[in-house]
């Protein structure tokens, strides 16, 4: 169908295979799903439903409201935890939907305690302490005390304790084994007074950095959407994600011409501009960074002048029958900016960005979400 705007597609199959392929690269692990930011914007009721009926059981979403956005389509054996904390008044909320904070603050562990004691309430929780990353969570030496008091462990229903790698992209760098120690470190103390809870390091990356940073629970999130977790080699997942953006306009130019805002850039008569539906509001700089190529019939063309907020011009001259299709004699096909080989991880190394930049870009954008797959 004809579209005045991009198309994004997700290909859930892929998503699926993605998850299996974690769970053979981690096989004595239980293997979460990050859908956090709209499973990173792809569609979080639609990444969880699939993953749930593959057999995913635990979720991990940033907010309270990123859970409770899906709570209708991930049955009650799923387990929902929330990285982000929760706000004073926040926590009845949490409880009354069944959801599991990770707790990250002495405070947040607190205010949990005092939740529990008045209402009478079992619930559960997840603890996070920091391993050497200094963003959240508890220092070890907090979670050993607390962990050294198995009544209040128990009453604080702990069933996972957590950490977060900050290099695991990186694999050689030492920061990794560093905090690999800490955790081993933390795990065996607290295994001693609480036999029934789990431990969890690793990320995507995290994943393949070896078996010993697997342990109870890995979280993986990019690399279920297609993003390369191995930076030593070619990129082990399936990609997910393909754009397409629409052709508004196209011209042959009749002499040489400045193209664009600021006038930067100057091409040749003969040269054939093409006008593609999106810009930077819909996340294209990011997409496309500063050496922005899309595809259009299988060619390689390269973005011509500044990416404006609305739309971005490619030059398609090589591309072929183009001279019909300036004509108006055939229909300009899309251009596609993300697909099987401009896939999210290349993209971002061209970039210079994250491939969870890329994705996350695309979400608040102004495109139509297609899905491929997914069926039972
Ligand atoms: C976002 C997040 C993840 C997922 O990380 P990926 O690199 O996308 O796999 C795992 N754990 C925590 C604590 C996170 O915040």
């Amino acid at each position: 169908m004809d579209t005045s705007t991009g198309v994004l597609t997700v290909n859930l199959d892929a998503v699926v295979r993605n998850w299996h392929l974690l769970c053979a690269q981690a096989p004595n692990s239980i293997v979460a799903a990050v859908i956090k930011a709209d499973a990173y914007g792809l569609g979080a009721r639609r990444v969880g439903q699939v993953l749930h009926r593959a057999g995913c059981r635990d979720f991990f979403f940033a907010t309270v409201d990123e859970a409770l956005a899906v709570a209708d389509v991930l049955p009650g054996d799923a387990r929902r935890y929330i990285l982000g904390g929760f706000a004073v008044g926040e926590e009845r909320k949490l409880l009354e939907a069944g959801l599991t904070p990770v707790l990250s603050t002495l405070a947040e562990v607190q205010r949990w305690q005092q939740l529990l004691a008045v209402t009478g309430a079992e619930a559960q929780c997840a603890l996070k302490f920091d391993s050497g990353m200094t963003r959240m969570g508890l220092a070890a030496k907090d979670l050993l005390s607390l962990g050294a008091d198995e009544s209040k462990c128990r009453r604080l229903g702990v069933r996972l304790v957590m950490s977060h790698l900050a290099c695991a992209d990186e694999a050689l760098h030492p920061q990794n084994r560093e905090q690999l120690s800490s955790f081993n470190s933390v795990r065996d103390q607290l295994r001693a007074h609480c036999p029934d809870v789990a431990f969890s390091l690793a990320n995507s990356s995290g994943i393949f950095l070896g078996d010993d940073y697997h342990a109870d629970l890995v979280r993986p999130g990019a690399a279920l959407y297609g993003v390369n977790p191995d930076t030593r080699g070619a990129n082990p997942m399936q990609p997910v994600v393909g754009l397409s953006l629409p052709v508004r306009q196209l011209r042959q130019l009749k002499r040489p011409s400045r193209i664009g805002y600021g006038a930067e850039l100057e091409l040749p008569a003969g040269t054939v501009l093409a006008v593609a539906a999106g810009g930077y509001a819909d996340g294209l700089h990011r997409i496309l960074g500063a050496s922005g190529v899309g595809e259009m019939a299988g060619v390689e063309v390269a973005v011509a002048g500044r990416v404006s907020m609305d739309s971005t011009i490619f030059d398609v001259t090589a591309v072929p029958n183009i001279q019909a299709i300036a004509r108006g004699e055939l229909k300009a096909p899309s251009i596609e900016v993300l697909n099987a080989q401009l896939d999210v991880s290349r993209v971002a190394a061209r970039n210079r960005a994250l491939g969870y930049e890329v994705l996350t870009s695309v979400r608040a954008a102004r495109y139509r979400r297609e899905y491929r797959g997914g069926e039972q």
